[in-house]
């Protein structure tokens, strides 16, 4: 058995911090990352450097923060160092099994380092979208009629209720139904990619590893395995149900008031879908150790980024406010031979994520990671003081566009007690008390916390200073020079406006 540390990384698209069990969730989504918590590291408060995935994930992989090479390159660049890259340079043997998430495809240089890279997506990679078959878009007597009815809607008073209810029930019954609930998943189930992994891990032999998994099953449209449903204690939910309430919830066209009459419903379906998740961490984990290789690896369970459930009127987790639903997510981490250590309340960005697990292994972060190791104030159950910046670019929802990418930057810096968010255009300026407001449900009066609303922002303006100024020209042009080859090849521009 060799000696060197191996790493596994598992993220989880979507996963919001107060979900899962060992963060504090009271409904059993995780029972067996719960109990591995009891022998792992629990961050209290990290903090996604960017949302949603393509902003998430520069930091994740590569330690830099998503527009620090610019508003319009996204992903990896093509000679940027990231953890695979680095440990396979150490030797390792790399692999990723992504549950076909196109963002982080190869198309965005994910790729880079991984001997075997597999991103589940079979076409030419398209921006994902939300279930809706509700748009009656014909010249049929029923799209007629119905366009008019969506126009009386909003005047129908109670009635409208009636409305929902027999413009859906219609909806639903004119597409072709489907059989299960496995008929209407988008994405590859988390079994999927876990038996592709065990595979792999079986066919290397000895050698140290470094494998990611990217699961997508809390991802919309909540689809979940059935299995996770019963295991919630959930009765079954019918595929004809399942397509209603994703619909439902994906429609433009009524508030958040409207929308929160099957909230608890829709997130009964997401947390069948972190149940999975954690099912099949579990057999993950039994084949690892089976091998004997479980008490060699460093173990990192993280997310993305989170999900929104209408706290602040919004669905899902488009890039506009990066509220805590979005930006706190659960990490939890594992290194074998290290007693478990309460870690501090200060925010962890997993910028450091990158660099603190390669420490963990024994190995050095390279230059360009904009992060560094907390491996040490970690182990050692020292408190830090950290401040975790976290920024995307508004209404970026689409960003197989590169014009889609050019909007304005919204930032926020997030320290302990205290969070400032600031948007650029129209220039807005919010400071929360995380302590008194959890659910940043107002904003402290423009008068309020001078000191630290100036503290704050001089961290944002230093943020964006070294952004520009440490920009290195020849990785943001080789990011550009991909992007410009895979437009020449494409034949048409498919993409569609959606939400991500
Ligand atoms: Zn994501």
């Amino acid at each position: 058995m060799s000696a060197q540390k191996s790493i596994i990384l598992v993220t989880v698209d979507c996963l919001r911090a107060d979900h899962v069990g060992f963060m504090g969730y009271k409904r059993p989504t995780t029972p067996f990352l719960d109990a591995l918590a009891a022998e792992s590291f629990v961050f209290p408060a990290a903090i996604v450097a960017g949302a949603p995935t393509y902003y998430s994930f520069p930091a994740i992989l590569a330690s830099r923060y998503p527009l620090a090479l610019g508003r319009d390159v996204l992903g990896v660049a093509p000679a940027e160092p990231t953890l695979a890259s680095v440990l396979k340079h150490a030797g390792y043997a790399a692999a990723s099994f992504g549950a076909a998430n196109p963002y982080i495809s190869s198309r965005f240089g994910y790729e880079n380092g991984f001997d075997v890279f597999r991103d589940f997506l079979h076409a030419e990679p398209e921006p994902l979208s939300n279930d809706n078959v509700t748009v009656a878009t014909g010249d049929g007597w029923a799209s007629r009629l119905n366009r008019s009815l969506q126009k009386l809607n909003s005047s129908l008073g109670p009635l409208s209720l009636v409305y929902d209810e027999l413009y859906f029930q219609y909806c639903q019954r004119v597409t072709p139904p489907a059989a299960s609930l496995d008929a209407l998943r988008r994405f590859p189930s988390a079994d999927v990619l876990v038996s592709e992994a065990c595979k792999w891990l079986e066919s290397i032999g000895d050698a140290p590893f470094f494998l990611w998994l990217h699961l997508m099953d809390p991802h919309s449209p909540y689809y979940p395995k059935e299995e996770a449903l019963t295991l919630m204690g959930h009765d079954a939910v019918s595929p004809f149900r399942a397509r209603y309430l994703n619909s439902y919830w994906n429609r433009s066209d009524l508030g958040p008031r409207r929308l929160a009459r099957h909230r608890e419903e829709v997130i009964a379906l997401y947390d069948a879908g972190v149940r999975w998740v954690d099912v099949q961490v579990s057999r993950l984990i039994e084949t690892l150790r089976a091998s004997g290789r479980w008490d060699n690896s460093v173990f990192a369970f993280t997310a993305d980024h989170g999900e929104e459930f209408l706290e602040h009127g919004g669905r899902y987790h488009p890039p506009s406010q990066l509220m805590e639903e979005l930006i706190h997510v659960p990490l939890l981490l594992r290194v074998p031979g290290n007693e478990k250590k309460g870690v501090t309340q200060a925010p962890f960005s997993l910028i450091h994520l990158a660099p603190t697990l390669l420490d963990a292994a024994g190995l050095a972060a390279p230059a360009p990671f904009e992060g560094e190791s907390y491996w040490p104030q970690v182990r050692q159950g020292t408190g830090y003081n950290a401040v975790a910046i976290s920024e995307c670019v508004a209404g970026c929802t689409n960003p197989f566009r590169p014009q889609n990418r050019l909007g304005p930057r919204v930032l926020s810096v997030r320290e302990s007690r205290f969070k400032l968010m600031l948007q650029f255009d129209p220039p807005v300026e919010r400071l929360y008390d995380l302590e008194s407001d959890p659910g940043e449900q107002a904003p402290l009066a423009p008068g309020a916390q001078k000191p630290v609303r100036r503290r704050l922002l001089e961290i944002a303006r230093e943020h964006l200073r070294r952004s520009r100024e440490q920009r290195d020209p020849r990785t943001r042009l080789q990011a550009r020079l991909r992007e410009f080859q895979l437009e020449w090849k494409k034949p048409a521009d498919k993409a569609s406006p959606v939400a991500s």
